[in-house]
């Protein structure tokens, strides 16, 4: 059965995009595949992911999505970036799943083959032990044998002020200096692209960056390319009459007769409802108006003087022209938002 939304996933721009992130973070990565891997799909993101060799491991948000790579048997470490809870510490442990401490209480409930990768804040405000409290729990896991890594997370590297990255990093670094050598790792991809190699450090982290995407002023830092292509097939073509209105609420009227496809792409499948009258899609190659309200399951574009026939494609994001981020601002959102809101009726698809 043809799926009505389908989600291309380059390999080549993957593996590329990889490749140039290590490259300038001067590490291997530990490759975010949380949320369904920003939408490209958690399996089929991680198989490509462990064949590189840039890829140390992978870091996930929820026990779940570290069972699911789990059962893969990838043989590359996963770790979880997101305390879990009580009852499911010794079940990832077990799995083998690296597991993220932020206090004192969560050290000494891990279990003897649990290995931790110790979370220290210094200054996101969001998880993990503060600098001076991280110390001792360094030490405490440390003398257990079961410190792996420490890490802490940056609030404000994408952006072109780096005076807070710096910060952060200077005290990441009093507490590493204050530990055993292991794993540290700090950059997301704002880091990774922003502040190149960083002494002392094991790991890098870039997400959004792995899947294509940089903030507009870090674009000429590293070659990206954007890993996916959205595509959905046309399933009726019909003409509005002048004056008809289209879709919920008539937000739109006809000024002359024209030519609507329906396409099977709506909010449901994460086309931001907020690209209301705003949104082009690729038709054949062109440019063309989505009309009136984004629906759940489907939304109108206009094809007038193009002949489209049921069963066609046409193409939301990727390779020919318009990107997340166009759909992200006609969205009033972030790329972030528009692939992990990506739904599970989108068909994932591996491509060269
Ligand atoms: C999501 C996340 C990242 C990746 O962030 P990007 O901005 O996508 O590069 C890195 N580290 C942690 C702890 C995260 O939660």
């Amino acid at each position: 059965m043809q799926s009505r939304a389908h989600a291309l996933i380059s390999e080549a721009a993957l593996r590329g995009n990889l490749s140039a992130l290590a490259a300038r973070a001067g590490t291997p990565l530990l490759l975010p595949v949380k949320a369904n891997a920003y939408g490209h799909g958690l399996t089929l993101v991680s198989r490509v992911a462990a064949t590189h060799q840039d890829v140390w491991g992978l870091a996930v948000a929820t026990p779940r999505e570290a069972a699911q790579i789990s059962a893969l048997e990838l043989g590359k470490p996963v770790v979880l970036l997101t305390p879990p809870a009580p009852d499911e510490v010794v079940p990832l442990a077990d799995l083998g799943v690296r597991l993220p401490v932020g206090s004192q209480a969560e050290a000494e409930a891990l279990p003897p083959h649990a290995r931790a990768h110790l979370k220290v804040d210094t200054g996101m405000n969001r998880l993990g032990a503060r600098p001076q409290e991280a110390v001792a729990i360094g030490q405490h896991l440390a003398e257990r044998g079961i410190l792996e890594g420490v890490y802490t997370h940056f609030a404000t590297a994408d952006e072109e002020d780096l005076s807070f990255a710096h910060e952060q990093l200077k005290r990441f670094r009093a507490v590493l200096s204050a530990l055993p050598p292991v794993l540290a790792h700090c950059a997301n991809g704002g880091g990774t692209l922003s502040l190149g190699k960083l002494e002392g450090m094991a790991l890098a982290r870039p997400g959004l960056a792995s899947y294509g995407f940089a903030p507009a002023h870090l674009r000429e830092t590293v070659p990206l390319t954007p890993v996916m292509t959205l595509r959905a097939t046309v399933t009726q073509v019909h003409t509005a009459q002048t004056g008809e209105s289209v879709s919920y609420g008539g937000l739109w009227r006809a000024p002359r007769d024209t030519t609507l496809a329906t396409v099977g792409f709506g909010y449901a499948d994460g086309y931001p409802r907020n690209a209301t009258l705003k949104a082009q899609v690729l038709v054949r190659g062109e440019r063309r108006a989505v009309i009136g309200r984004i629906c759940m399951d489907q939304c109108m574009v206009d094809v007038t003087g193009l002949d489209v026939r049921p069963g066609e494609q046409v193409e939301f994001w990727g390779a020919q022209g318009l990107t997340v981020s166009d759909v992200a601002q006609w969205g009033e959102t972030v790329e972030y938002e528009v692939l992990t809101g990506i739904g599970e009726r989108v068909e994932r698809t591996l491509v060269d």
